[in-house]
C-alpha cells in the first residue's frame, strides 16, 4: 500500500431541510480507503450511503468537513477543478448501468478514454483488453440491449475504470441482479481491485458479497464506524 489513502473524508457533515425541520444525515463522517483496498458500506436504506458516495465522488458538496482525493483537499476547489478530478481520478458504478444504448460494449468503454484524450485505436485496444479481463471478450460488439443484466453491469464497471481512476465508487451495483449474477459481478470487482490497485468503496445490502471485500463499515448516528 502507498502511504496515503486514495480517499479520505474528514468530519463530513450533510443536512437536508425538510419543511421546518432539518435532517442531519452525516454528522462528522470520517473514513479512509487505501490504494488496493476494497471497503463495503453496509447500512439500512435512508442512512446516507448514497449521500456519502456522492460527496466522496465530488458530485455534492458537504456542509462541513473535507474530502481528500489523494493529497488534494477538494472542498474549497472551484467546480472546474472538482470536475477534472472527478473525471480523471474517480470511477462510478450505479445500480442501473446507464450505458449508451446506441453504442457497443467496447464503444461504451472507449468513450471516456477518448474524452480523456486517447486516440481511437489505442482506446479500442485498451477497452477490448479490459472487457476480456472481465470475461466479456466474446461480447465486445454487442449493444447493451443484447447483453444480460450481469454483462451490462460488468461493461459499466469496465467503463468506470477505463481511465484508471485511483478510486472506484459503486452504489448498490448488484441491487438489480439475481443472487448468482450479483455474485459474479462482485467477484469481478474484487478481481479488478486486486489486479489494479485502485481503492473501492461499495455500498451494498448483501452481507455475503460484502464479505468478499477487505473491510466493512456502516453509518451510525451520521458517523462511519466499523461494521460488527
Ligand atoms: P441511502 O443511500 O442509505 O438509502 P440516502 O443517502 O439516499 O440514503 O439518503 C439519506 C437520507 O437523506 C434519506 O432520508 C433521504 O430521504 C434524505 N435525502 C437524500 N437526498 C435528499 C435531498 N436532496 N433532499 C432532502 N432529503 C434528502
Ligand atoms: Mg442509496
Amino acid at each position: 500500500m502507498q502511504n496515503q489513502p486514495a480517499l479520505h473524508i474528514e468530519g463530513v457533515e450533510r443536512r437536508y431541510r425538510q419543511g421546518d425541520s432539518v435532517l442531519e444525515i452525516l454528522r462528522g463522517a470520517t473514513l479512509s480507503v487505501w490504494p488496493g483496498e476494497s471497503v463495503a458500506l453496509i447500512a439500512p436504506s435512508g442512512t446516507g450511503k448514497s449521500t456519502l458516495l456522492q460527496i466522496a465522488g465530488l458530485l455534492e458538496h458537504p456542509d462541513g468537513g473535507e474530502v481528500f482525493i489523494g493529497d488534494r483537499a477538494t472542498a474549497g476547489l472551484p467546480d472546474k477543478e472538482r470536475t477534472r478530478i472527478r473525471r480523471d481520478e474517480i470511477g462510478f458504478v450505479y445500480q442501473f448501468h446507464h450505458l449508451l444504448p446506441e453504442f457497443s460494449a467496447v464503444e461504451n468503454v472507449m468513450l471516456p478514454q477518448m474524452i480523456g484524450g486517447l486516440g481511437k485505436a489505442e482506446a479500442r485496444a485498451r477497452s477490448s483488453e479490459l472487457l476480456t479481463f472481465l470475461g466479456l471478450g466474446a461480447r465486445l460488439e454487442h449493444r447493451p440491449a443484447e447483453l444480460s443484466g450481469g454483462e451490462q453491469q460488468r461493461v459499466a464497471i469496465a467503463r468506470a475504470v477505463a481511465n484508471a481512476p485511483r478510486l472506484l465508487l459503486a452504489d448498490e451495483p448488484t441491487g438489480n441482479l439475481d443472487p448468482q449474477t450479483a455474485d459474479h459481478v462482485f467477484a469481478t470487482l474484487a478481481k479488478l481491485v486486486n489486479a489494479s490497485g485502485f481503492a473501492a468503496l461499495i455500498a451494498t445490502h448483501n452481507m455475503e458479497l460484502a464479505g468478499r471485500m477487505n473491510r466493512r463499515v456502516t453509518i451510525k448516528d451520521g458517523e462511519v464506524v466499523e461494521h460488527s
